[in-house]
């Protein structure tokens, strides 16, 4: 396959260069080709953005919905071949990714309800005979940017609330899952998405990124990916005074206390660390335990981490995949040699595949490093969790709380107390009673505190709220 452009409703191959796409279960097998787009090609985008915004914009929400109604059905009819070719792209295993797409479906339906929802409210006024009221009006041309480790669920949670709402979008996908966009963006084109109303331009994020947040003109952006690059993106949008929302990295902790049922904690542990290969901006990446139970926590992990079946994205018996790239590869294996000179692997999960294969990262607990290490304060991105023990409920929080990240934290107990204190203390925008720190529905808000977020919240009515902005409107009537 070979990925391309959609820009003003044509397909075309930009010229900025190519890239090989390989499977990551079988990096000798190469999946496709990326065509890189130049600068010019993001400005081309924004232009045919531009140009489609006012009649986009004019439409009822209901018109505007019956095109995110059709691409739900086709995303739906499609959902096995695009989860197919995702998880050839990036690795996550095909049940997961199956998931992944439904979820897609989903989200359709659920923007597509909401244009014909109220939106607004008629506010009391002081002077006599004043109608007073807010309504909500499209951003304008939006710049979605996304990352590769949801390749389907991240853009379509940006693009269809963008789209409802009134906005047209030029979208920058991420390198990594540039095949799975073009794919997304046929279904969307075949849905009906009008000329210019949605534009694609695949390219790599130092230049076509770049560009998209230098030299388009924009009305906001939406952008998920590392704190790093959200940070530039956030200054750029600063910079030039448009709205902008960034979903960053997380460092998210799953706390244990004595009276957890083990039976149901467990495997909301290791789907928490493990899934997706640990590449969820939610993933568990700290286990904090109760010391009573330490030691039993940490057998029944091990027990679980060795029979965690790891092996091809495609094969439906896998539990865990590859990581998603070389890079990911190197980064994920640098922190497994940190674990091993500084610390103490307690558990590494086993597989029959021959890793050699594929970027494959075996599961693994690491602890004995002090809270300062990189272990507990780095994003890793891959499986590799790290367990610590806390002596009281005040030590766990704190030990919860000592990150630069916000996303995500959970605890696992039968105890009312401790677990309400918890949703009050944790510093995370997702906090979550005997839930693993993943898995937030999409009708809730999501994001996070500290490092983690430009602290607005995507999915559910907040979206609404990003990609819009408030009229006040008063009619003198006397
Ligand atoms: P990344 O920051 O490397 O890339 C994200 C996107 O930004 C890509 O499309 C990339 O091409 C683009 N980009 C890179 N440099 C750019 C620049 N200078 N200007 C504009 N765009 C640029 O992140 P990634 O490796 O694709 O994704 C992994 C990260 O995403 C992890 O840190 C993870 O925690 C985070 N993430 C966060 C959430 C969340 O909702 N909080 C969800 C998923 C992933």
């Amino acid at each position: 396959m070979e990925s391309r452009n959609w820009i003003g409703g044509e397909w075309y191959t930009p010229t900025g260069g190519t890239m090989a796409v390989h499977n990551p279960s079988r990096t000798a097998e190469q999946l496709g080709t990326l065509y890189l787009s130049r600068p010019e090609d993001a400005v081309a985008a924004g232009h045919a953005a531009r140009q489609a915004l006012p009649k986009w914009a004019g439409m009822t929400g209901a018109a505007r919905a019956e095109v995110l109604y059709k691409a739900a059905e086709l995303f739906h009819q499609h959902l096995d071949s695009l989860a197919r070719l995702a998880s050839a792209e990036m690795g996550k295993p095909i049940t997961e990714m199956r998931g992944e797409v439904m979820r897609a479906v989903h989200i359709l339906r659920y923007y597509a309800a909401e244009g014909v929802r109220a939106i607004g409210s008629v506010i009391p006024a002081n002077g006599k005979d004043v109608l007073q009221f807010t309504k909500r009006v499209p951003l304008g041309v939006v710049g979605v940017i996304t990352p590769w480790n949801f390749p389907v669920a991240i853009p379509i949670w940006k693009i269809a609330p963008a789209l409802i709402c009134g906005n047209t979008v030029v979208w920058k996908p991420a390198e990594m899952a540039s095949l799975t966009a073009t794919r997304v963006t046929e279904l969307l084109a075949e849905a009906g998405v009008p000329a210019g109303v949605l534009n694609l331009v695949i390219g790599e994020g130092a230049t076509v990124g770049q560009a998209l947040l230098d030299a388009v003109d924009l009305d906001g952006v939406s952008f998920t990916g590392s704190t790093t690059t959200g940070r530039k993106v956030a200054a750029a949008c600063a910079s030039r005074n448009i709205k902008y929302q960034t979903e960053m990295g997380g460092k998210n902790a799953a706390v244990v206390w004595r009276d957890a049922d083990l039976a149901k904690t467990i495997p909301a542990l290791i789907s928490g660390a493990f899934s997706s290969a640990g590449q969820k901006c939610t993933a568990t990446s700290r286990i904090i335990v109760d010391r009573a139970c330490f030691d039993e926590v940490v057998a029944r992990l091990a027990d679980a981490i060795a029979s965690i079946r790891v092996g091809p994205a495609l094969e439906p018996e896998t539990y865990m995949g590859p990581v998603a790239s070389q890079a990911q590869y190197d980064k994920v294996t640098s922190y497994v040699r940190l674990a091993e000179q500084d610390g103490q692997v307690l558990a590494r999960g086993r597989t029959d595949v021959d890793t050699t294969l594929g970027y494959y990262v075996l599961p693994m607990l690491a602890t004995g490093v002090a809270v300062d290490h990189p272990l507990v304060q780095e994003e890793i991105f891959g499986p590799v969790a790290t367990i610590l023990a806390a002596d009281s409920f005040e030590e766990a929080m704190a030990l919860c709380n000592q990150t630069v990240y916000g996303l995500s934290a959970s605890i696992f107990t039968q105890d009312l107390q401790k677990a309400l204190r918890f949703l009050e203390e944790a510093e995370a925008g997702l906090v979550r009673v005997n839930l693993e720190t993943a898995g937030v529905e999409y009708q809730s808000p999501f994001g996070g505190m500290k490092a983690s977020s430009s602290h607005t919240r995507e999915q559910g009515q907040a979206a609404l709220e990003f990609y819009t902005q408030v009229k006040t409107c008063a009619v003198y009537y006397g």
